[in-house]
């Protein structure tokens, strides 16, 4: 029988991968049901030939490409677990700067008075963002929407599972559904990859709906859809806060001032790229 270690130098082979050792690491776990440091305190353990049969089939798929978070239906996003499925895009790291801007720009404005500050999340998909936004600040109003009904359905289930009663999630083609209502704060990670991008057809990726990454105009439909469209649902004096492209910083200046927003200004991630710009609305 193969022992912990013998199954995870088989990293080796995933030459795919950026995180060969992780992806397996996470793999193992997940067939065995213990922790990453459980791993490390037995490598002389043998795996038993069920369970050794349920990881080969999972490491047989890696090496065909298939994200880990497919493979084992869940991904962490600041600290929460989120069930994911092929219908929306995997929670990435870089977009838990954006969670962190939010809740920045959310104190700077609300004051001590928290109680009826209002998110909106456009695009939720897994419900990442809204769902980490609850879980910093349970008194806030948070609405998140996507167009797609699978995307609503698997939002549902993680809030449902996290237990946040307070978000409220439905389908709406960005701010389709959410005629006449107002927030403090809008926030999305929209599509915004270019579709002549050839990232697209490798890694990972390929594995993600192109409709929660693609937008056309070189990645920009969408983020100027949400800018001109969020001017209608913003407080006067609230925030519009994208995630984009690390080489659409400018661009998305360009939208926001052309918008009317002001105090624009594009944030880094945790690689040290232009990822988010924010802007504010004023009502004249
Ligand atoms: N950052 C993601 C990627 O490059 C794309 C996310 C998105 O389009 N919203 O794979």
């Amino acid at each position: 029988m193969a022992t912990v270690k013998d199954n995870l130098l088989r990293a080796v082979e995933l030459q795919h991968s950026d995180s060969p050792r992780l992806d397996l690491e996470v793999l193992l776990c997940h067939i065995l049901g213990k922790s990453r440091a459980w791993l490390y305190t037995w490598p002389e353990h043998e795996v038993n030939p069920d369970q050794q049969a349920r990881f080969d089939a999972l490491f047989k798929r890696r090496l065909q490409g298939e994200p880990v978070a497919h493979l084992t239906g869940s991904r962490e996003f600041w600290s929460l677990p989120l069930k994911v499925n092929r219908t929306t895009l995997i929670p990435r790291p870089d977009t838990e700067v954006l969670v962190e801007v939010a809740l920045a720009l959310g104190e700077s404005s609300a004051g001590p008075q928290k109680q009826g500050f209002s998110v909106l999340d456009l695009g939720t998909g897994t419900g990442a963002i809204a769902l980490a936004l609850a879980s910093e600040q349970p008194h806030w109003q948070i609405t998140a929407v996507d167009r797609m009904p699978a995307a609503v359905a698997l939002a549902e289930e993680n809030r449902a599972a996290l237990g946040f009663d307070g978000v409220h999630i439905l389908q709406s083609d960005w701010f389709e559904a959410l005629r006449g209502e107002r927030f403090n704060l809008i926030v999305s990670n929209p599509p915004y990859i270019d579709p002549k991008d050839p990232h697209l057809r490798e890694g990972d990726v390929r594995f993600e709906p192109l409709s929660a990454l693609v937008a056309e105009e070189r990645g920009l439909a969408d983020i100027r859809m949400i800018a001109d469209g969020a001017r209608a649902h913003l407080n006067d004096g609230g925030w519009l806060l994208v995630e984009h492209g690390w080489d659409q910083g400018k661009g998305v200046r360009e939208l926001f001032s052309g918008c009317g927003y002001t105090a624009v200004e594009t944030r880094l991630d945790y690689a040290g790229r232009e990822r988010l710009t924010m802007g504010r609305f004023q009502a004249d």
